[in-house]
This record gives C-alpha cells, structure tokens and sequence, in this order.
C-alpha cells in the first residue's frame, strides 16, 4: 500500500501569496536530490472544473496532455519539474461531491447516511492516494487559505492522513505572511501566529513555515514565530519576493529547505544537482536586448488570464537573449485608432486564445497590418482562427467570411463547430482537448522550426477549419502546414515569403519549459530579434 510519502502545503493570512510557485519549487529541489516527484492541487471551490471559469476571475485554463481544463498552478507543477500532469492531479470540491453524488444515486452506500466525514474526506483521501503510482513523493497543494469554510473537509482529510501514516511519510509545510508595517518599520508576526493557530485547532501542527515578506526574517523575528507556533526555530523559512518566479527554488534551497524537508521524512539525497537550474537563472539577469511583442487579445487587463503564453515567451526570450517586453493592446482599440501608431514600438504580434465576440474585428486589423507591413505574427487558436479569415477576407476577396462562432448565418463559414462538418461524428466532449498530432509539410517554416514531421500539441478550442476552402487558400498563398490526419484537420498555416507568420489551433504554451522552450516561441521571438525596429536595451 501507499509507500510514497507525502507533502501537503496549506496557505494562511490570504489568498495570492504564491503557494503554486512555493509547491512547484519545493518539487524542483526534490527532483534536483534525485526523488521522483508528483503534485497535486486540491481547489475548494464547488466548480466541477475551472473549464467554464472566467478567465476574469480565475486566471488561465491549464490544460493537460489528457485534455483536462484544470487550475493554473498546474502549469507551475509543470514549469517547474518533470511532472506531467492530468486529470487526476486536479480536485475541486464540485468533482469530490459530484463522484459522491453518483455512487449515492446508484446505490453504493447501501442506504447509509452519506456524510462529510467519512465519505466526503475518504473521497479525498483516494484522489490523494491515488497519485503513489511510481513515484517517491507525492506534493499536495490545497487550495484557499485556512479558516475558509470550504476548505474544511479538505484540511480534515489531510488530518486524518497524517494519523493514519508513519510519521516519517507525512509533511505539513505552511505558506503564510509577515507583513512589514511602514509606520512601525517592523515585520508583524500576528498573522502567522494566529493563521497556525487555525490549523492547529483542526489538529495540525505544520512542520514547515514558508513565511512570505518582503524582506527576509532575522533569527530574532523567527524565534519568535517559532515559539509562538510550537515549532523549531529551524523549520521557519523566509519566501522573499524574488525578481523571477524561476529564482525560489534556488533562494529557498540556500536557507536549506530542502534539507530540512528531508530531515524530517527521514530520507537521504540520492544527488545534489541544480546546476542547470542554476545556469539558466543566471542567464535570466543578463539579458542583453529588448524586443517589444504586442498582444491582442481582450482579457489584456488580467495577467493571469494568459499565464502559460507569457512565460513561453519568457523562456522563448532567454534562449535568444532578449528580455521580451510585453505591449497589451486591448483589441477593440484597433477599430478606433491607427495600428502604425500602436504598433510603432513592436517587434511582433501576436494573438492569443480566447472566446466570445468581442475585440474580434480588432484582431483582425491587428493580423492585416502584420501581413501587409512584414511584422513577425503568430496566431495562437482563436489568433490562427481569425488570421485565417483575414486572409480570406482581404486576399481572397470572400467579404462575408467569418467563424459560426461570430456569424452564425455567414454563407463564407471558414471555422465552424465540428458537428457541423459532414462526415466527422460529434465528439462526446463539445470541444477538442487536449493532445492531438499534427503532421507537418516538409517543405514548411513549421518544418524548419520544428525539424519533426509528426508533432502533439494540446488544444482548447470548439471551431475548426472548414475543409472546402482549403483550395482556395493554398491557390491564393497560404500554406496549410499542419494537419491532423486523423480527422482531417487543419492545424497549422503560415504564409511563404513573410518574414515570420504562423497562426496554430492547438496551444504550444502549454508546453513550454525553461530548460525545453518551445520551438515556435523560440523561432518568434528569433525573428522578431531580427526585425528592423529592434534596438539594444
Ligand atoms: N473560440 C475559439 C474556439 O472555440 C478559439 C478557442 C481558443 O482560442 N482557445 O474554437
């Protein structure tokens, strides 16, 4: 049974202090001492999925290999260590009640009254335990912070874990907050006292406090934290706001996190090596040029809504050596004033995902500027959907083309729902997710980048290319340079003698990682590098 051991990290004070990056971290140092590692979220919130929430609200969809529409901290898991992560490596309270809800209508708890405890909390502990396949240690994140009613069952299951197992395979680590109070000119200690308090009266006792400050916590300072939490003062770390995500790792690995980590789990590093780690955060603080990218797309306000795409191109910049400099521009903006003037600064463009009508014609005048003035252009699903109907549009001469998504009546339909395709069954799902192959035309610019014939790429999306134009495109100068063969589906075009332009249906974000930066965001940004407006930082 469950020989893994285990490490659940809970968050205090509020919400937003980074406890994804602190837990993909913690995975990063582990991996580096030789364990295999797995993580695993636990989100509170009643939603069977965060597929069908706002990106307003809650940020990026991640989606996995498998094709599930799963929490953003994911995508740190997967930045940040080896772990390739799937359905199983998310949980929300809707899906723990929603499975509880059909064994109860079908029968299975034979009459019993179902409850919190046990039901609901054994429900937990087997997506829990249903993670030890293969691995050394499995890294459990809980969402929302201690004290929130619906993180209760959550906190109870991890309770009763940490009874059930030795105690050398269970760890508890705390996130919490020191604030540093201007008119005192000291670090504040009350918040963390009172947040581990909280846990404890559930009947936790954290081993580990990850104390996030802005400046880190003197040896006086974390005494007393420890005296007042029950804990050594050794086991008090302090989470500095680092300058890059991809630095903590390393900040906390210097305090001996890590160490400690393993102390208590009673387990001996099996290698030490971060160096490669090491090297490329270096790397990220001597970035030499500049190069501006505009993004057009409408949840431009909300950083987290394109989480994935903006640290691909962070990655995708370190490998040229260019800091990238992000230019938000919000689409709808393009129908009222003029693209030289908003795009006179930018080296590329590039169109993000996303839904709904709005800001579309927007990008569509941002996709023909890049056309016609040779500026590097990537596309990105809803981005390759409405570069597509550009072209069509304006070289092709067809006025009314459009995606059903928008124009449900147009008699061009160049992206229409899969169901509306003859001789393609509906799938069960009502859009395309996750991995699908695509293979590549030899003679392509997605061959030259890629230098494969068959790819996977994970998708999101409702709307596809409609096959009988595809004639007309490739007569009229755009390439269709990937295809799902499968399906017969068009998964890449470009244009042959722009400078750059790619517009894709899948999502290459997604799998980008800083060590491994994906191929068409390092060949954007390489040729954006090489655009004539960019200049030396
Ligand atoms: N709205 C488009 C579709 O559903 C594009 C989706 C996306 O960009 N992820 O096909």
């Amino acid at each position: 049974m469950h020989k893994c051991k285990y490490i659940f990290i809970t968050g205090g004070v509020l919400s937003s202090l980074g406890k994804g990056v602190a837990a993909a971290a913690i995975g990063n140092i582990l991996e580096a001492y030789g364990f295999n590692i797995t993580i695993l979220k636990l989100d509170p919130y009643l939603n069977v999925d965060p597929g069908t929430m706002s990106p307003f609200q809650h940020g990026e969809v991640f989606v996995t290999d498998d094709g599930a529409e799963t929490d953003l901290d994911l995508g740190h898991y997967e930045r940040f260590t080896r772990t390739l992560t799937a359905q199983k490596n998310n949980w929300t309270a809707g899906r723990i009640y929603n499975s509880i809800i059909q064994k109860e209508r079908r029968g299975d708890y034979l009459g019993k009254t179902v409850q919190v405890i046990p039901h609901v909390t054994d429900e937990i502990k087997s997506a829990i335990f249903g993670m030890d396949a293969g691995v050394d240690l499995v890294l459990v994140e809980i969402g929302g912070t201690v004290g929130d009613i619906e993180s209760l069952p959550f906190l109870e299951a991890i309770r009763q874990v940490g009874l059930e197992l030795e105690e050398n395979r269970v760890l508890f680590i705390h996130l919490t907050l020191v604030p540093f109070i201007k008119t005192a000119g000291e670090l504040k200690t009350k918040p963390t006292q009172h947040s581990v308090k909280a846990l404890q009266e559930i009947g936790i006792q954290p081993d580990i406090l990850l104390c996030r400050a802005e400046i880190p916590l003197n040896l006086e300072i974390r005494k007393k934290i420890a005296l007042f939490t029950n804990l050594k003062v050794e086991a008090i770390f302090s989470a500095i706001d680092a300058e890059s995500i991809y630095e903590i790792p390393l900040l906390f690995k210097r305090q001996g996190l890590g160490e400690v980590v393993l102390q208590k789990l009673k387990l001996k590093k099996r290698c030490d090596d971060s160096s490669e780690w090491s090297k490329w955060v270096k790397k990220i603080k001597n970035l030499s040029q500049l190069v501006t990218i505009s993004i057009v797309g409408k949840y431009v306000r909300h950083a987290d809504s394109y989480k994935s795409l903006f640290e691909a191109l962070f990655h995708a910049g370190v490998c040229n050596h260019v800091r990238v400099k992000l230019h938000m521009v919000e689409a709808d903006t393009l129908l009222s004033e003029n693209p030289a003037e908003i795009f006179q600064h930018t080296q590329g463009i590039l169109i993000p995902g996303g839904f709904g009508i709005r800001g579309i014609e927007g990008m569509i005048k941002a996709v023909e500027y890049a056309r016609s003035e040779h500026i590097p252009f990537f596309g990105i699903c809803l981005g390759m959907q409405v570069a597509t109907v550009e072209f069509v549009r304006n070289v092709i001469g067809l006025k009314n083309a459009h995606s059903t998504e928008f124009e449900p009546k147009t008699n061009q339909r160049i992206f229409l729902k899969l169901k509306e395709l003859s001789n393609i069954e509906e799938m069960g799902h009502n859009m395309r997710l996750g991995n699908y192959s695509c293979v590549i035309k030899k003679d392509s610019l997605a061959f030259l980048i890629y230098k494969k014939l068959k790819i996977q790429e994970r998708h999101r999306h409702r709307y596809e290319f409609n096959p009988i134009y595809e004639g007309q495109l490739e007569s009229h100068g755009m390439m269709i340079s990937g295809k799902n063969l499968e399906r017969n589906l068009v998964e890449m075009v470009e244009i042959p003698g722009h400078p750059w332009y790619i517009g894709c249906q899948f999502h290459p974000e997604f799998k980008s990682r800083p060590l491994q930066p994906h191929p068409l965001f390092v060949a954007f940004i390489k040729a954006a590098k090489s655009h004539p407006t960019a200049k030396r930082a």
